[in-house]
């Protein structure tokens, strides 16, 4: 019999968010030994073509922009050394409101308990130490991200093992820090509505148990997030110079939800107590 070696599961809502939001950690622990297995929960039907036509556009082609975003994933993949990639094949259900909403398919549409079942299926399998997901707001509100952090819920109540179980996040101390650094080097923050300024997102310093240190392995972040061309070509963050992307991504947050093994304080490193 091999030998258990200690194992993340990652559930993320569209290909590109393993790396937007996790691709340090991943890069990381599979650096480091452990087993990472990334479960991706749509196709992300609803991203831009890889000509860069948005999803309401008349040609944009569904099928066409699937096939590419899986490849981009697997690259992704590749790069971050995720060792199984599980595609639970839901259809992107868009932004709240969307029509696409209510597609048969849709990850947001389908029932909690049935996607939850197919998940807790493969955290028993793998016998997960870890999970990682997003918080009950999706982290920015997107419908598939909520249903992520939904199905996540669920599963690790259904499953025999009992993992760690995180939340990806941003301490909002860190949003602050990025305006200063930005400004340091003459760059011009983003736009509110890129999605990065809210004062809803994010979470409160005191909400954060675990900071990650990644400053090893931002490159590959960074080159994770180009491989999904598609999505991040035109990203504000693909476009300051590489030695300030390093600077900005030294750290990945986390909130600590569920610890079997009780660690206490802020952990700076999410398999503390497993391994
Ligand atoms: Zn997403």
């Amino acid at each position: 019999m091999t030998q258990h070696r200690p194992t993340i599961v990652l559930v993320h809502a569209h290909p590109d968010d393993e790396a937007s939001s996790t691709g340090g950690i991943i890069a990381r622990y599979s650096k480091e030994g452990a087993r990472v297995i990334l479960v991706t929960c749509t196709n992300g039907e609803l991203g831009d073509s890889p000509d860069g036509l948005a999803p309401e556009h008349d040609d944009h082609d569904t099928a066409e922009v699937v096939r590419h975003r899986r490849q981009e994933l697997e690259r992704s993949c590749e790069i971050l050394g995720v060792e199984r990639l599980v595609l639970l094949g839901y259809h992107d259900s868009g932004m709240m409101g969307w029509p696409q909403n209510d597609l048969p398919n849709s990850f947001w549409k389908t029932p909690v308990a049935v996607a939850a079942a197919r998940l807790a299926e493969i955290l028993d399998e793998e016998h997960a130490d870890v999970v990682v997901t997003y918080d009950e707001n999706g982290f920015y509100g997107h419908p598939d991200h909520i249903q992520a952090n939904r199905i996540t819920l669920a599963a690790v109540e259904m499953a025999k093992v009992k993992p760690k179980l995180y939340y990806a996040t941003i301490a909002r101390s860190a949003f602050a820090q990025l305006g200063e650094i930005l400004a340091r080097h003459g760059i011009e923050r983003p736009d509110r509505d890129e999605n990065d300024e809210s004062p809803e997102m994010g979470s409160s310093d005191e909400e954060i148990g675990a900071v990650i240190d990644v400053e090893k392995y931002v490159d590959l972040k960074r080159a994770a997030l180009m491989a999904h061309a598609s999505q991040t070509a035109q990203s504000f963050f693909l476009q300051v110079p590489p030695e300030v992307f390093k600077v900005l991504f030294v750290q990945e947050w986390f909130v600590r939800v569920q610890d079997p093994t009780n660690q206490v304080g802020v952990e700076d490193d999410l398999l503390s107590g497993v391994r």
